[in-house]
């Protein structure tokens, strides 16, 4: 199909819950994106940092085609190997002890969510039941998980909202530190990198001490790791750069590698909270997105690890020395940039999609980059020139 007929035939059929760029892909291969009239493009975007592996790897394909040449689907009232096989990866990796599996990042947060309440209801009885999360948060699109994001545009239009969250500013650790210890509150939720929020990084002052106030108070840390998990800042959990040891860690975005998962991984205090019937996913645990999860999971080595900081690393100081950027932050491929006053990063995505034939991302208002793990120095090189060309270009 060509072009014109693809955006014509999702204008007229797909809902418009997405304002999307105009480039239509056909196909790709590690990160470099061909569109219907056989353009290449760079991908630092890897489909909002799902594409770990970068596109076809074979690995991943060689996983995935033989689960489901095998088996597709069973439900969760039988057993099959991928999923027990994937959470003890996970957890080898993590220290984890049980895992959850489910399809998505909100649906992991929604478990997160769950289970902490039920903790501290098994444990306090009712009252204990507030979740604290932090002001420009971003935790998913189901209605709990709006009401757990801390950003006002997502709490119109869908009211009433799920209770019992209550926000707070990471840059004042005082009243943040005040709030968690007026009592009522089971977890606190957190992103240690505010992904959509526009790469912001918390500091590891508020990180330190927010976990010191939970351990001190039976309250329990969640962190989400949606976007920062699965290798994408340069270690396999975020949570390690920052030395804490969250009681649930959520998975979903890279941890597939382009298939839906998402995951919620127990530590000591929370294993074993939700029991038969407290939870569950007619599709979660899906034995092809497993076995791809799986084959993600064992290729994120130390050495892999060590290029995604490396590659990192240089993206940083080849944004850092444009004059139309600001200030960069971020760790290992999850960086973000401030762009001088007055440019928008979606008119730099736009025309960085228009006339650069470079695909980056935005989040409130600056420019996020999500290249897939296994970007090559080649690709790497390539699209950093684009994208340079193009920032300067205003
Ligand atoms: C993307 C994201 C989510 C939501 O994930 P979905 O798979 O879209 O439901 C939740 N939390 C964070 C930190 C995210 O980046």
């Amino acid at each position: 199909m060509m072009a014109e007929q693809i955006i014509d035939t999702d204008g007229n059929y797909i809902e418009h819950t997405y304002a999307r760029m105009p480039l239509v892909v056909e196909r790709a291969r590690g990160a470099t994106l061909y569109d219907t009239d056989g353009r290449e493009f760079i991908d630092l975007g890897s489909g909002i940092g799902v594409n770990a592996l970068g596109h076809g790897d074979e690995g991943w394909i060689r996983a995935v085609t033989k689960q489901a040449g095998k088996l597709a689907h069973l439900s969760n009232l039988y057993y099959s190997e991928p999923g027990g096989t994937l959470a003890q990866m996970l957890c080898e990796r993590t220290g984890a002890q049980k895992v959850f599996l489910c399809n998505s990042g909100a649906e992991a947060n929604e478990c997160a969510i769950k289970c902490a309440r039920k903790y501290s209801s098994d444990r306090y009885g009712p009252g204990r039941s507030a979740i604290v999360t932090l002001k420009n948060s971003f935790h998913g699109r189901t209605l709990a998980t709006l009401s757990a994001t801390g950003q006002d545009v997502f709490h119109q239009h869908f009211a009433p909202f799920p209770e019992g969250f209550r926000y707070v500013d990471a840059a004042d650790v005082e009243s943040a530190a005040a709030s968690l210890q007026e009592g009522g509150v089971c977890a606190v939720m957190l992103e240690l990198i505010q992904g959509e929020g526009g790469v912001v990084p918390l500091s590891e002052e508020f990180v330190r001490r927010v976990a010191d106030i939970c351990a001190a108070n039976d309250i329990l840390l969640l962190a989400d790791e949606v976007q920062t998990g699965a290798g994408r800042t340069g270690n396999f959990l975020c949570s390690e750069q920052y030395r804490i040891k969250p009681d649930i860690v959520t998975l979903a975005k890279g941890l597939g590698g382009g298939l839906p998962i998402g995951a919620a991984l127990f530590g000591e205090k929370t294993a074993g909270v939700l029991g038969a019937g407290d939870h569950g996913s007619t599709f979660g645990g899906n034995p092809v997105a497993c076995a791809g999860a799986a084959e993600v999971v064992s290729r994120l080595t130390p050495e892999l690890l060590e290029q995604v900081r490396k590659k990192g690393g240089t993206i940083r100081r080849t944004l850092e020395g444009l004059k139309n950027v600001r200030a960069v932050y971020g760790m290992g491929l999850m960086i973000g940039a401030t762009l001088r006053e007055g440019l928008k990063a979606s008119d730099v995505a736009r025309r960085g999609i228009e006339q650069h034939q470079v695909v980056a991302l935005t989040a409130k208002g600056n420019i996020r980059l999500l290249p897939p793990l296994t970007i090559s120095w080649e690709e790497l090189e390539t699209g950093l020139e684009r994208l340079s060309a193009c920032i300067e270009s205003f």
